[in-house]
């Protein structure tokens, strides 16, 4: 009998882009647009934040200046792509690091652009910005005025697009490099075995404590022995984002994520605080999950261990498949057509192979190109969420792909709904197909887990880097022990007194890509999941009614606020009960988990 993780799992076809990391067309194509960027910047420089600017002019110099980036953005997904599936290949790294000084260069002869936009006079602007022409460019101009007062002057803007590479992004990527390297050894069965980071993860959620307490030790293990070069890396961004805030004019650290994501910070605030102030609702699972483990000593590798009952066999791709697209099946065939060609053209990669980064994404490259999805599939129940949730974002992307590029992509929080939406598709199709309450509580401890993974431990990671680009910019140069302190803090916040984290849990930031790559990227998620429980209690109530009208949510893409989309569903997420009436729903489905525990004589 061959087990699941013996099967061979999908890995993807990037032909679509280019047909390896040596096609000549690459650089051919690269070319190309470098000419088109000399020409872009030649006829349209000096011309744009001019007095009397007419529809037409702009409208025109809109339409090339998309075309220009949908061509620039080809070869330089192309590049992060395959990056990503081996980070240890130098002809991959060397490819990506081209594309990306490719990008600036590019970038230095468009930056122009954007800044004569911010710059268009008041009256010329009111003028024409109601023409037909430009409708479907007003969200995007709108957005890049209101940005225009932390513009820096065009020769400042230059440099630091061509340094880019040079400074953070560069650093980033070798916290990407060290971490997909690191092999954490583990003994098992009597002999060591050498561990990807996304394997020796996979282990804490193994039923067998003393296997999760080594895999625990091993991750700390792996992480230590890189603490030094990442605490460095994490302290320069950290110093390099406070230097570009206060160029740029930000009073605060998560002000220009909030700009990004179009949200006013007061609504981040209020699902910050809505959060924390129900980290009972963790509190109170845990109490429940240690009485179901039998143990009165949770610590932080328990955390994920399956509660007694559940099923913790291999699931093979192919089983996690046909969960998710059953389940995408009952909401709408629609989403079932929107998913296949993910499977059937090769758009996925799941494989675990060597030099390949941890964590799951999906990329959505331009509206004339289709999105790839990316994984590491484990064979473990979560994996199947896991799958849908990244299919939630490729459809997201299918969706928007009717709108230009400037329009295509969904601010973080709204993208991290689709995706969370997915995956309560899929939870409501397995709940239904459950006939004990035995597998009924498992089902709903481990979708209560999900969630809190998604909504309080996010906060929890939100506030921690509050807390330390605050403390990089009052304290100076921070050594790991500093921000062991205040990741253990936040984390042990959440918990309460109902499990409590080792003290060789208080280095695990240090392997947290987004915290490196996307500051405050996390709280979307947060954002999303509460947004989703209201969503889909909606769905309950009217069922196919409000099938369409969550497709035009998402067909809408970047083309409006998080707010005005969110309205049109019918809610107000500036108003703080919002969050709350989430967080209820969370509570509400512990309650439900405590109740069956006490049905089936569990605790
Ligand atoms: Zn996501």
């Amino acid at each position: 009998m061959t087990t699941a993780s013996a099967e061979v799992l999908p890995t993807w076809d990037l032909s679509d882009l280019y047909a390896g990391v040596d096609d000549p067309k690459i650089d051919s194509d690269m070319d190309d647009v470098r000419t088109r960027a000399h020409g872009f910047e030649e006829k349209y420089k000096g011309t744009i934040e001019i007095d009397g600017l007419s529809a037409s002019h702009l409208a025109t110099a809109l339409g090339d200046y998309e075309a220009l980036l949908t061509a620039e953005y080809k070869p330089q997904a192309f590049a992060a792509l395959i990056y990503s599936t081996d980070t240890g290949d130098a002809a991959r790294g060397a490819l990506l690091q081209k594309t990306r000084e490719f990008g600036s260069e590019i970038a230095a002869h468009l930056v122009f652009f954007d800044l004569e936009i911010g710059r268009i006079p008041e009256t010329s602007y009111d003028a024409i910005i109601g023409a037909g022409e430009l409708v479907p460019y007003r969200h995007y101009l709108d957005h890049e005025r209101r940005a225009a007062v932390h513009n820096l002057t065009e020769p400042e803007e230059k440099i630091l697009v061509e340094t880019a590479n040079a400074r953070g992004r560069a650093f980033a990527r070798l916290a990407t490099e060290v971490n997909s390297r690191t092999v954490f050894r583990i003994e098992l069965d009597g002999e060591t075995r050498e561990k990807s980071q996304s394997e020796i993860l996979s282990l804490l959620h193994n039923p067998d404590r003393d296997i999760r307490r080594k895999a625990a030790e091993s991750v700390t293990g792996g992480l230590s022995e890189n603490a030094h070069v990442c605490t460095y890396i994490y302290n320069t961004l950290l110093h390099e984002k406070d230097v570009l805030d206060r160029l740029r004019s930000y009073p605060s650290p998560e002000d220009s994520r909030h700009l990004g994501n179009e949200l006013a910070g007061e609504i981040v605030d209020a699902v910050s605080d809505a959060c924390a102030r129900n980290y009972g609702i963790v509190a109170d699972y845990y109490r429940l999950k240690g009485r179901l483990l039998g143990l009165d000593d949770l610590t932080h590798y328990d955390r994920y261990a399956p509660i007694p009952g559940e099923d913790t066999a291999e699931i093979p791709f192919e089983r996690a498949k046909s969960v998710v697209v059953e389940s995408f099946a009952e909401f709408s065939p629609r989403m079932v057509e929107m998913a296949g060609p993910f499977f059937e053209k090769r758009w996925i990669d799941a494989a675990l192979t060597e030099g390949k980064r941890g964590g799951a994404y999906c990329a959505g490259v331009t509206p004339k190109h289709h999105p790839y999805v990316f994984l590491n599939y484990t064979h473990q129940p979560r994996d199947v969420m896991t799958l849908a949730h990244e299919l939630g974002h490729g459809i997201h992307d299918v969706l928007a792909s009717d709108n230009h590029l400037l329009d295509y992509h969904p601010v973080l929080p709204m993208a991290e709904a689709a995706s969370t939406f997915a995956e309560m598709l899929v939870f409501d199709r397995l709940r239904q197909e459950l006939t004990s309450d035995r597998e009924r509580l498992a089902l709903v401890c481990s979708k209560t887990e999900d969630t809190f993974a998604t909504v309080f431990r996010q906060i929890a990671m939100y506030r921690f880097e509050q807390q330390a680009h605050r403390a990089r910019r009052e304290e100076g140069e921070l050594p790991t022990e500093r921000f062991n302190e205040l990741w253990q803090q936040n984390m042990q916040e959440m918990f309460g007194d109902s499990l409590k984290l080792g003290d060789d849990h208080a280095c695990w930031w240090l392997y947290i890509p987004h915290i490196v790559d996307t500051p405050f990227y996390v709280y979307a998620y947060a954002f999303g999941e509460l947004l989703v429980l209201a969503l889909y209690a909606r769905y309950q109530e009217e069922g196919d009614s409000f099938v369409d009208r969550y497709f035009e949510l998402l067909s809408a893409g970047g083309s409006r606020s998080p707010s005005e989309l969110v309205e049109r569903m019918g809610f107000d997420i500036s108003d703080p009960n919002f969050w709350q009436g989430g967080c209820n729903l969370i509570a509400e489905r512990v309650r439900q988990a405590v109740e069956l525990a006490e049905s089936t004589g569990s605790s």
